[in-house]
Formats: structure tokens, C-alpha cells, sequence
């Protein structure tokens, strides 16, 4: 019989793996928590919700009404609100929080990296006249798009609303990506500059060793703040965390 209900805000690989961890684990009740913005999610096992919950508000009556003893905050690194509005929550209602985050990538010898705050920051960085291979997702392309003086090599899981303007081409593809998919793109694509967030984890890493391999320049996003608290870097860190929390 499971006891204490753990919610899990997901929508990445890390949090489908500590929702299948605690599932087995057998001892708790959990929910995992998504989005909704992928038509053909990859469900994670256990009890799942999807969409909004309406902002911290709307969170914190979800915390109460679902009685969740534990929030474990597997967003993606650049899922700054759905974090801020966890911690907010959690903390008025005394309810532990626990954030489970991929490391980050780091520039190593032989790369050549750009950091740059956000996406309107990477665009306003690409030299003209060159090809980009954008890799930040539909949501973020706007000031890309912008950029006419730029041939986009937009890679994304599901294409943009919108139709895109003569000078960026949508490459639908799905991750992981394996360094033979990623010398092929850059070789067949002509890429001249990577544009990637720093998102961290193996699954999407190729195209920085590609980018390495190929002396391709890389225009790397930094990470959003997110805010203070236990954070664990792997599945059975976090899994522990949570046993010594609930114990
Ligand atoms: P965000 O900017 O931090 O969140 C925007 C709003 O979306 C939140 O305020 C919340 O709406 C809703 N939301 C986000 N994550 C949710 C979740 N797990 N469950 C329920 N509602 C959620 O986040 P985002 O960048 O839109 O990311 C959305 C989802 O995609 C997240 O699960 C994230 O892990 C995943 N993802 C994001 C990126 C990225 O680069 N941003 C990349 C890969 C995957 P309400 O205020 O109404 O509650």
C-alpha cells in the first residue's frame, strides 16, 4: 500500500526515471506533473496531471487538496517559473522541496564558446552571412527568425506554429542524437555556428563534441536562476534525499 504522495513536476528524461525509481520503490504514491506542451509525451509511470496548475496559487491549493508530503522539482534547467512558483508553494505551506538537476555543461580545451544571457543575446551574436544550427526549441525562435541576414538550421522535436520566413529550414528530429547523426548535420547542413541553451546531460551532448571536433564556434545560453534549496544531480541522490526527508 503506497503511503506519503510525492509530486514530481517533470517534463524531462531525469524525472520519467525518479517517477519510475519511487514507483518501484513501492512506498510512496506519485504524481508527475507536465506541462502539456509535447502532443506525444513520453508517460512516465505512476499517477500522471497535465497542464498549469494556475501559477503559485493554484499550486499551493493542488499541494493541499492532493495532501503531498514531498515536491520533487525535476523541471528542465531553463523551466525558471514552474521552479520559482514549486519553491513559493512549498515554502507557505511547509512542504520540503527538492530539486533534481542535471550538471552542466562546461567548455573544455579546443572549444570555442560564446555565453550569452538569453535567446534575443545568441541572435544578436551570430555573424552574418553564415549558417546557424539553432538548437533552443520552437518556443525561443522569434529572435532568430529575425535575424534575415542569417541562414537557420532550426532542429526541433515538433514544428513551430507559425510559418518560418525563406532563410530558416526546421529540422524535426527527436533526442538522443549520436555523434554520427550530429557529424552528418553539421557536415550536410554546412554549419558554421551552433546556437544551443546550456542544458547539460548526454542525451543532446554530441553536437558540442561535433562542434569541437569540426572547430565549429558555439553560442552557448546560460541557465536561468533557479531558486535556493537541496539540489541533487542524479536519480539516486535524489531518491535518497527523499527516503531521509520522508524517514
Ligand atoms: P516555465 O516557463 O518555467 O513554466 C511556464 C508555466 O508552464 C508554469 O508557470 C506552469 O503554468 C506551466 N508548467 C511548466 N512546467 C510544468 C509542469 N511540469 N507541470 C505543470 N505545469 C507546468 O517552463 P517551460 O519552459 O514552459 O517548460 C515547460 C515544460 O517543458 C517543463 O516541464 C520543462 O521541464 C519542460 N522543458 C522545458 C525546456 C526549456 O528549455 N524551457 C526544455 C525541455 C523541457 P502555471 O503557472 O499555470 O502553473
Amino acid at each position: 500500500m503506497a503511503g506519503e504522495t510525492i509530486l514530481i513536476l517533470g517534463g524531462t528524461g531525469e524525472a520519467r526515471r525518479l517517477a519510475d525509481r519511487l514507483v518501484h520503490d513501492g512506498r510512496y504514491r506519485v504524481i508527475s506533473s507536465l506541462a502539456g506542451r509535447t502532443s506525444d509525451p513520453d508517460l512516465p509511470p505512476g499517477e500522471v496531471r497535465m497542464g498549469g496548475f494556475g501559477g503559485a496559487e493554484g499550486l499551493k491549493r493542488f499541494l493541499a487538496e492532493e495532501r503531498i508530503a514531498l515536491l520533487a522539482d525535476a523541471t528542465h534547467p531553463f523551466a525558471a517559473q514552474m521552479s520559482r512558483h514549486g519553491a513559493e508553494a512549498c515554502e507557505s505551506l511547509a512542504v520540503p522541496c527538492l530539486r533534481l538537476e542535471r550538471p552542466e555543461w562546461r567548455e573544455g580545451p579546443g572549444d570555442d564558446w560564446t555565453v550569452v544571457a538569453d535567446a534575443e543575446a545568441a541572435a544578436a551574436a551570430l555573424p552574418a552571412g553564415k549558417t546557424a544550427l539553432v538548437t533552443v526549441g520552437r518556443q525561443e525562435l522569434a529572435p532568430f527568425l529575425a535575424r534575415a541576414d542569417v541562414s537557420l538550421v532550426a532542429r526541433m522535436i515538433e514544428a513551430p506554429e507559425a510559418p518560418v520566413p525563406d532563410h530558416c529550414e526546421v529540422m524535426l528530429a527527436r533526442p538522443p542524437y549520436t555523434m554520427e547523426y550530429e557529424r552528418v548535420t553539421f557536415r550536410q547542413k554546412g554549419v558554421d555556428v551552433l546556437v544551443t541553451k546550456n542544458s547539460g546531460g548526454a542525451a543532446t551532448q554530441a553536437k558540442l563534441l561535433i562542434a569541437r571536433e569540426l572547430s565549429v564556434p558555439v553560442v552557448m545560453i546560460a541557465r536561468p536562476a533557479k531558486p535556493e534549496g537541496p539540489v541533487a544531480h542524479d536519480v539516486e541522490t535524489m531518491a535518497a534525499m527523499i527516503e531521509a526527508k520522508l524517514s
